[in-house]
């Protein structure tokens, strides 16, 4: 256990004091500084304002050679490099802010082994001739910061990181030492990898922040729910984050005409504005900052008391991120997350536009996690924690709103009985599918071969939808009720707490939900179906209808896409219907009306049912402001009237091919006059089809893999938008 090595332990400290005036060494600072000193690899995550810099910097002092440290925020260098220099450091950076005099005068003092410190970016590592100066540096150690960008599961992967992957080819014998403030344990395992560390010494500082406090609410009138929260808060510093430019600039001005100055910072501000109000921020004039998440990088303010999200992030890694911009100063700040179910479509929407589909999978899972953090009644600390794979020994925190008992909840313990029961009954054999098809009294050909409808609880859970139990589920694998075993296609089992509930001995309390009511609508972790199921079967209907009074089969008349969306939006006039993928001017006259008829009459059966119709071009446009999207695909739309090709458009307008597409696909479902046949030989074409129609379904990949090549997604996406618009014949 003893690792003491008197001399170099004291030179550390001393080093600590002397050059850098601190008394004491953080948590974990002192260890890695050890490891790396002795040559060995570290990768160490630790929360934000950790003093992960340090751990870089003492060595460089005490070292022989340039402590490398690669950093992706040019922006910041500067200052880094000063700061270094203030301590008596030799510090120097190379970035693409330098002009080239600058960069062969920091080179030459590099190989003379006069620089201690140097900072460089990410993508220097693609210059051949940059590899081999650095060749002739005696480099001691290779510090890589913000090291999750070089993962794709990070929520920042960043290319440029990818050319550091030839460090470690290289300089073999240089350790390399990677930190990041947010990794999961899959990130971290990514990174190990992708940097190719040897036997790592592994640093994962607790994520936990005692004083922040987490609380989830229901969105519902978001600004004015702000301007309460800010009554609450009056004069403490705080950060506002929306989603898109747009939803800024409407909450200030909003907060403006109640007399708060709130300022806008958001990637549409030119430069000089954004500085001007991130300055005035962090030096406390303003003190209320309406920001996108652009920004936050780089301020390193520690008496932000409050981080309020006004709109669902996309994953759990941003949101904690930007929540960990509050109260670095150790003193209690409150981190607020105004949820809506309505916010899920939204992001959903650009995640369906994600054409590689590991990408697309993990973007979605992503978002699923979020939406247990807000939906599930279960320690937003714990929950928090858990996500980076950390175990928070406690069951209650104290400082979050469900262990501070200030949520609504509700007893599920009979419904969960239930659900526990039929898993018992069927000898926690079966998935979450199987088992919610037996309470809900399904009549599928697998309950009747394994005669399910006969075990006592077939049928005991007709009184809530599909949807609810789904929901109530993942509730209860959440909370540790039952758990899954088994990879491709897991088993329910119960665990001891499951099991005591469903003895009677133990309850189990949800979250109240948004919507209640028989008609279950959308729900927890399940944003594939958000969509009102209800709705959906009712439009089903009606497709069935049409298509036996025309002799067609139902996927002539819309695909199951098509209803889904309607159930999602409920479009009740022929323009929002129009609105709808898959309904192109042909089908919105033969069909529109009795798919609307319908869409009423249901929200009139239904009055507690919001509809998300007003909501369609909120997102339908994307962030940013509105006509942005709109515009692109008109632009788009003019240069192929003009008669370029797919590429030269692409080529013009400097976006992907695969963009493109999409915009012409956009175009072709709207109705508009596109002729494919000039971007898609006729032939070339028909036998496309012929592969959608084989292969019986409307996903590219198939398509693409099963031409051996030789079709392109963009060609297979164009030539499915047109036969999903045809008319039926
Ligand atoms: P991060 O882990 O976010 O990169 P930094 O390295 O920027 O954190 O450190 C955050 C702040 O903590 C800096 O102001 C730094 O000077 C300070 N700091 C780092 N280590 C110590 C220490 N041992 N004692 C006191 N302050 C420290
Ligand atoms: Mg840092």
């Amino acid at each position: 256990m003893n690792e003491g090595n008197v001399p170099e332990e004291l030179r550390i400290r001393d080093t600590l004091k002397t050059v850098f005036g601190f008394q004491s060494f953080r948590p974990n600072q002192e260890s890695i500084i050890k490891r790396i000193i002795r040559r060995q690899d570290v990768f160490a995550v630790m929360p934000t304002g950790g003093g992960k810099s340090l751990c870089y910097q003492l060595p460089a002092k005490i070292m022989r050679g340039t402590v490398v440290v690669i950093s992706p925020l040019i922006s910041l260098m500067k200052d880094q490099v000063d700061a270094a220099l203030g301590n008596g450091i030799s510090a120097a950076f190379i970035n693409s802010s330098l002009g080239a005099r600058q960069i062969s005068d920091t080179y030459r003092i590099l190989k003379d082994g006069r620089i201690e410190l140097l900072y460089i970016a990410p993508e220097r590592f693609a210059i051949p001739t940059f590899l081999e100066t650095l060749t002739t540096v005696p480099v001691s150690l290779f510090a890589i910061d913000e090291a999750h960008c070089i993962s794709e599961w990070g929520h920042d992967f960043r290319p440029d990181y990818l050319n550091l992957r030839i460090i470690r080819e290289a300089f073999p014998e240089v350790p390399i030492a990677a930190f990041t403030a947010t990794a999961t344990l899959k990130v971290q395992e990514d990174i190990v990898g992708r940097l190719g560390l040897r036997s790592p010494y592994i640093v994962r500082a607790s994520f936990n922040r005692p004083n922040l406090f987490y609380q989830v609410m229901r969105k519902k009138r978001v600004e004015s729910q702000i301007l309460q929260f800010l009554k609450e808060h009056a004069n403490e510093p705080g950060i506002i984050y929306r989603t898109t430019r747009d939803s800024v600039m409407e909450t200030v001005d909003f907060l403006k005409s109640r007399g708060i100055a709130a300022l806008p910072y958001h990637a549409g501000l030119s430069a000089e504005e954004r500085s001007r109000n991130q300055e005035s921020f962090s030096r406390d004039e303003a003190s209320v900052i309406v920001a996108t998440i652009a920004f936050g990088m780089g301020i390193d303010k520690s008496n932000v008391r409050f981080v309020v999200h006004a709109d669902l992030p996309k994953n759990v890694e941003s949101y904690y991120q930007e929540t960990g911009r509050a109260g670095r100063d150790g003193e209690p700040a409150r981190c607020l997350l105004f949820f809506s179910r309505g916010d899920i479509p939204k992001i959903r929407y650009f995640i369906d536009q994600i054409s590689n589909d590991d990408e697309r999978r993990i973007a979605l899972e992503k978002l699923n996690q979020m939406v247990g953090y807000a939906s599930h009644n279960l320690c937003r600390r714990k929950q928090l924690l858990g996500f980076f794979g950390e175990d928070y020994p406690a069951d209650v925190c104290g400082a979050c709103d469900i262990c501070s008992g200030s949520v609504e909840a509700i007893d599920v313990t009979v419904d969960a009985q239930i659900f526990m029961s039929a898993v018992a009954r069927t000898q926690e054999r079966f998935g979450i599918g199987h088992i919610i098809d037996i309470i809900t009294g399904a009549d599928t050909r697998r309950i009747r071969e394994l005669r399910h409808n006969q075990i006592k609880t077939y049928g005991a859970g007709t009184h809530k939808g599909k949807n609810y139990w789904r929901y109530l589920a993942d509730e209860l694998l959440a909370q540790d009720a039952v758990c899954q075993e088994g990879g491709k296609y897991p088993v329910l089992k119960l665990t001891t707490k499951g099991l005591d509930i469903l003895h009677g001995k133990g309850q189990v309390a949800a979250l109240k939900r948004e919507e209640s009511g028989a008609k279950a609508r959308p729900m927890a972790g399940s944003a594939s179906e958000a969509h009102d199921n209800a709705l959906f079967e009712i439009l089903r209907g009606v497709r069935k209808g049409i298509a036996e009074d025309e002799h067609v089969p139902p996927f002539i008349v819309f695909f199951d896409k098509t209803l889904r969306e309607m159930a999602r939006f409920s479009p009740v006039t022929p323009s929002d219907m129009s609105r709808i993928s898959g309904v192109g001017a042909t089908k919105l006259e033969r069909y529109g009306e009795a798919f609307v008829r319908a869409i009423r009459r249901y929200l009139d059966d239904n009055p507690g049912i919001s509809t998300q119709a007003g909501q369609y071009s909120a997102f339908d446009d994307g962030p940013g402001p509105k006509k942005k999207k709109g515009e692109t695909v008109e632009e788009t739309y003019g240069l192929f009237r003009k008669g370029l090709s797919l590429e030269e458009i692409a080529k013009s307008r400097g976006l992907a091919p695969s963009t493109i597409a999409a915009h012409l696909e956009r175009l072709i479902h709207d109705g508009r006059d596109v002729d494919i046949d000039r971007l898609i030989d006729p032939g070339k074409r028909e036998k496309i089809e012929a592969l959608f129609l084989t292969l019986q379904q409307w996903n590219l990949k198939p398509i693409v893999e099963h031409s051996e090549g030789t079709v392109t997604y963009e060609e297979a996406r164009l030539v499915r938008a047109c036969l999903l618009s045809k008319a039926p014949a």
